[in-house]
């Protein structure tokens, strides 16, 4: 339930901001690491969720856990409705204060189980008349996984969209998982700002997965504590860029640090302003930005082009990426418009990503020549 600020008594007011403080510690970094992504490139390959998997979550009680995944758009993501589980934060007495909400406790099978499949049967068939199915853990026929609504989009033929929207956790600036831990486990690194869970102090009680509003924390069954997308600490302490960044296809991430005024984060966000977080009205002022998709192009009832509006209507956009989205593609139309004309643009420059390297900045190491490769997650 939303609060009423005018009937908050001025203790309410004081415990609020009191509480707020008492976080704060936590949330402290000296730098702040971020990534781009621009919508338009990505193919949906689904290449970062399996190179995030490999690394990260192909041991014991991570199995069903994607900390990188690529949603279709318009679709119920993953888990399933995520963006209507609730979370985040309502904003108070004009930004002072942020009063965590508590939304839903998304479900083992609302992100989609681990399935398995009747390998054995269809081998050793003779007849050669067993096909592959998949199951729940517990037997029963799946009807819910990540991915499980790809490709279905929205819209009317001939004006079918969707476009691809890879997710993971958006290592907040003000992040409601932190808030919502009573053990106090969940913090910012001092030296990145990636938002950790401590896997020693965490004790499984789960409310950073409810006040997550991105819904991007996992239940270990196992180990029963709560893990989520690291952000590659270990990787970005060796100057190497993330799984998901270094082995994306279409050069569609950028890395780097926010204060880093020559990089490409920067320039993007706050220099071009073409990088936008995804449902800022959630409060938690996102470190993942995303260059919003541009269409394709409206056929009328004769099926001519129609330039009058978007194919992918703009209060959509305006829904997942804010009042700003508007400008961003103008932006963006009017500099490729400039490159058509024969002129130069550094945004189009940015975008295109001739060098990969200079995607990743200060993140650049290659891998495999590091002495010693970053270790599976232990701790955080
Ligand atoms: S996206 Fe969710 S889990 Fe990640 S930092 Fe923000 S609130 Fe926490
Ligand atoms: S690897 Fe890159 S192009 Fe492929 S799905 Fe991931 S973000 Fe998109």
């Amino acid at each position: 339930m939303p609060v009423d600020e005018k009937k908050l008594t001025e203790r309410e007011k004081e415990l609020a901001l009191e509480f707020q403080a008492s976080k704060e510690k936590l949330r402290e970094s000296s730098r702040q690491v971020a990534m781009v992504m621009d919508l338009n490139k990505c193919i949906g390959c689904q290449l970062c969720s399996m190179a995030c998997k490999t690394l990260w979550t192909q041991v014991e009680g991570r199995e069903y856990m994607w900390w990188n995944k690529v949603n279709t758009q318009p679709g119920k993501g993953s888990p399933k409705d995520w963006e209507r589980k609730g979370g985040g934060y309502q904003v108070l007495f004009g930004g002072k204060v942020r009063d965590p909400v508590r939304g839903e406790l998304p479900t083992r099978k609302d992100f989609g189980d681990m399935w398995k499949f009747n390998f054995e049967e269809v081998f050793s068939s003779k007849a050669g008349d067993k096909h592959l199915q998949a199951r729940n853990p517990d037997g029963t026929e799946p009807d819910w996984a990540m991915n499980w609504d790809e490709d279905q989009g929205g819209g009317k033929y001939p004006n079918a969209f969707y476009f691809y929207l890879p997710r993971i956790c958006n290592h907040c600036t003000y992040a409601a998982c932190i808030d919502a831990c009573p053990r106090n486990a969940i913090y910012k690194r001092e030296e990145d700002g990636a938002v950790v869970i401590d896997q020693e102090r965490c004790k499984g009680y789960r409310f950073c997965l409810e006040a997550c509003p991105y819904k991007v924390i996992y239940f270990n069954f196992v180990q029963q504590t709560s893990m989520k997308c690291i952000f590659c600490y270990p990787r970005l302490e060796e100057e190497v860029a993330t799984a998901c960044a270094r082995q994306c296809t279409g050069r569609v991430r950028f890395l780097g640090f926010m204060d880093d005024e020559k990089g490409p984060i920067h320039k993007l966000v706050k220099v071009w302003k073409v990088a936008l977080p995804l449902h800022l009205e959630y409060g938690t002022e996102p470190n993942v930005f995303y260059v919003p998709p541009l269409s394709p192009p409206r056929l009328d009832e004769d099926g001519k082009i129609d330039t009058s509006k978007p194919r992918i209507p703009m209060a959509y956009l305006r829904y997942l990426f804010g009042p700003e989205v508007e400008k961003a593609m103008d932006t963006m139309q009017s500099e490729m418009n400039k490159v058509r004309s024969g002129g130069k643009s550094e945004l189009m420059d940015i975008l295109i990503a001739r060098e990969w390297n200079g995607m990743f900045k200060p993140f650049t190491k290659d891998p495999a020549l590091l002495e010693r490769l970053p270790e599976k997650q232990t701790k955080a």
